[in-house]
Formats: structure tokens, sequence, C-alpha cells
């Protein structure tokens, strides 16, 4: 399906918008399962399938050399409301779905774009490490050597999500041939090849199909490269990759705020006196929804002051994320301190959105201006 197929079955399936339906789906299918996921009993890879088919995954697929992010982030959000880690999966799938309806190779578009936007193959990234290679944070982790009709790839990612036995997920190596340079490919985990080894239980996000990928000699045809060289289609797609992660943020503040809200009427006589309040959070999410949104219409803007505005923004929504979950905790006490309360919840997810690539230090050595 192509990303207009794609926006027609959106439509069809009611006049409610891609975000509201996205939440009426969260609400009713997402919360029943969100202990499960956190507990990593659950990866919800059938709800992921149905809300593609509702257009989640579809919406941000450039049109006439224009994207717009604003309803994949507003469905991001909804869905970090009920569940950080199905946010974080949303996220993945997005960045996914945006790597392929960008890549200048026409096979892979018409094979996968529309597969990836509808829900039909389910998949995630693997750009941490480049990503922090860039800035010189470490080196890169995989090979390739050009040979007949494709390239061969060995190596190893400690980590990677939203990953199954059919999935695929995009992800970027260092030619070690005389050729040189970067190149930015589909990995496909159905290769014989490349191997998902399962990660020691982490403290949230276990529900998310998190794996250590190795690459055996992986054979990646012509056809699963996304772009090559990689430099200037990193420089095109990065503000989309980090604007979509504050989906994650938005979604966790604003229910942290509920939670808030939720033990006003019980606690406010002795809550008042702690020095963070919910409406100081409303005002702070206001700023960064409006500000995301205003960023959202223009993810191909290459200057240096809006690349510079959709990291601090990143940053920012990091840290907020996690004081709104650390100010959650404070004003419900012991209730959030029960293993059975979503406030301990929302504290370990918002620690995600602070430590995934970009964290909160690349984040600051990046707006301190050291590539290097
Ligand atoms: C639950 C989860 C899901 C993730 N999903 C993805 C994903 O989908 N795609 C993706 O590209 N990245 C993913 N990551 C990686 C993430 O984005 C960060 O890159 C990672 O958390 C390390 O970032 P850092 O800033 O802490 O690195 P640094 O603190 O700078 O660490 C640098 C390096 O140290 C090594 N290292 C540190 N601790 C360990 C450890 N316990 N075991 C092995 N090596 C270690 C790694 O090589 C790491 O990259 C995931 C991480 C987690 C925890």
């Amino acid at each position: 399906m192509g990303s207009l197929a794609v926006r027609q079955a959106a439509d069809d399936l009611g006049s409610a918008s891609i975000p509201d339906r996205v939440a009426a789906m969260a609400r009713k299918e997402l919360a029943p399962l969100a202990l499960a996921i956190d507990e990593g009993a659950v990866y919800p890879d059938a709800l992921l399938r149905r809300l593609g088919e509702a257009g989640a995954w579809g919406s941000h697929q450039p049109l006439n050399g224009a994207a717009d992010l604003r309803c994949a982030i507003q469905s991001i959000a909804v869905l970090g409301e009920v569940c950080g880690a199905t946010a974080f999966m949303a996220w993945c799938q997005n960045t996914l779905v945006w790597y392929a309806a960008n890549s200048a190779n026409p096979k892979l578009v018409a094979r996968f774009a529309g597969k990836f936007a509808s829900g039909e193959i389910l998949g995630g990234t693997g750009l941490s490490n480049p990503m922090k290679s860039f800035f010189g944070i470490e080196k890169l982790k995989l090979k390739g050597r050009k040979v007949e009709g494709g390239y061969v790839v060995r190596g190893a990612l400690p980590w990677v999500s939203n990953l199954g036995a059919d999935h695929f997920f995009g992800t970027i190596f260092e030619r070690e041939d005389e050729g040189g340079g970067i190149v930015m490919f589909l990995a496909d985990c159905a290769n014989p090849a490349v191997t998902l080894l399962p990660c020691k239980p982490f403290l949230a996000m276990d529900g998310t199909g998190t794996y250590a990928v190795q690459f055996r000699d992986v054979f990646v045809p012509d056809e699963l490269i996304l772009a090559e060289p990689a430099g200037p289609f990193v420089k095109k797609i990065r503000a989309g990759f980090i604007l979509l992660q504050v989906g994650m943020a938005l979604g966790l503040i604003k229910d942290c705020i509920d939670i808030m809200d939720e033990v006003d009427a019980p606690l406010s006589h002795i809550n008042r006196y702690l020095p963070q309040q919910p409406i100081q959070f409303r005002e702070l999410h206001a700023e960064f929804e409006k500000e995301t949104m205003a960023l959202a219409r223009d993810p191909y803007n290459s200057d240096d002051s809006y690349w510079r505005r959709v990291v601090a923004l990143r940053l920012r929504a990091g840290d907020a994320s996690v004081a709104a979950a650390h100010a959650a905790m404070l004003h419900c006490g012991a209730r959030g301190y029960l293993k059975s309360h979503r406030a301990q919840r929302r504290l370990r997810e918002a620690y995600f959105v602070a430590i995934v690539t970009p964290a909160t230090k690349q984040l600051r050595k990046m707006l301190a201006g050291d590539e290097h």
C-alpha cells in the first residue's frame, strides 16, 4: 500500500482523527495489557498490527517532498499516556516507516514502505550506535564489504527493539573495503545469518521485543539498501527521528499530571507543600506540545537553528519526563510505592526517555557543539 492508500484506508475506518482512534484503542485494548507488557510477559505484536490498520504508522509518510509528523507524534503520545513501552514500540515502528518512505531506492520503497506503514510488517531501528558514532561517543559496530549484488555484513548491536522472527530494522554499517564510507540498510531478522539474542531483564521496557542482534556474514542485497552513502540521508531523517521521540515524553508527562490530580482530593492539604505542582507540569506540557507541533510540520528543515531547537526540545522533554514522574511519586506517597500502582512504572519508564539515544548526556554534548 502506498502512502495515499494507507491514508485512505485510515479515513475509511471512520470520521474520528487518527490520534482519536489510537486513543480509543489505547484505553480499550492497551490498558488491560500494560502490566503484562511492563513485566515482559507480553510483546503486543497483534495490537501493533491493528494500530497500523487504523492508520497509526502511516500519516507521516512524505508526499510531494513534504512531510508532517504531527499526527504520528500525537498518536505516540496517546499510547504513552497508557504505556511507555508501547509508546516506544510505536516510535520504533514509525521510525522504520520514516526510513523506508524517505529512501531513494525505488525497489525498497515499493516492497516495504506501504507494508511498514500498514503494520503488515513490524520492526524498528538500530541507529543508537551510529548516532553515537557521529558524535564521537563510540565506534561503528557493523562492518560491510561489497560483493556482487550487495554487501556482506558482520558485527553485533547490543539492543534493538520491536523485533521478532519476521521483523526488519534500519541500521548502518561501515564499509571495510576500499570503497569506504557508511551505508544504511534494512536488516531482515528472518535471514538465517542474523541471530536475535534475548537481553538481560531491564528496569522497564521488557515487553518491547528488545534483543541483541548478531550479524554473521549476512548477505544484504541491493534491494535492502536504504541509502548509500548514508551521511546525507541521516541528515535528512534525523530531526524526524528525534521529534517522534517527544511523543513518548508528552504521553508520559500527561499521565503523571493525571496521577497527581487523582490524589488531589485526599491529599491536597499536605501535597500543597511539595515544590512541584500539577499546574507547573500542565504549563510545561502545553509549551512542549506547542513547540513540538511547530517543529513537526517541517522535518526537512536544514537550518542549524531548527536542528538546535529540535535537540533542545528533546533534552527538555527527557528532563521533564523524569521530573514529572518523580513529582507523581511524591504526590502519591505510599499509594504510588505499591507495585500495583502505575506511578512507579511511570518513573521507570521516564528514565528510559532520558537514556534512549540520543540520551541526556549525548544531547548535552550535541548542544555544546562537540561533534568529535
Ligand atoms: C530497553 C532498551 C531498548 C533499546 N532499544 C534500542 C533500539 O531499538 N535501537 C537502538 O539502536 N538502541 C536501543 N537501545 C540502546 C539505547 O538507545 C542506548 O544507546 C543505550 O541505552 C546506551 O546508551 P548510553 O548513552 O547509556 O551509552 P553509554 O553510557 O555511552 O555506553 C556506551 C556503550 O557501552 C556499552 N555498554 C554499556 N552498558 C552495557 C551493558 N550493560 N551491556 C553491554 N554493553 C554495555 C555499549 O556498547 C554502549 O553503547 C535500547 C536500550 C535499552 C535499555
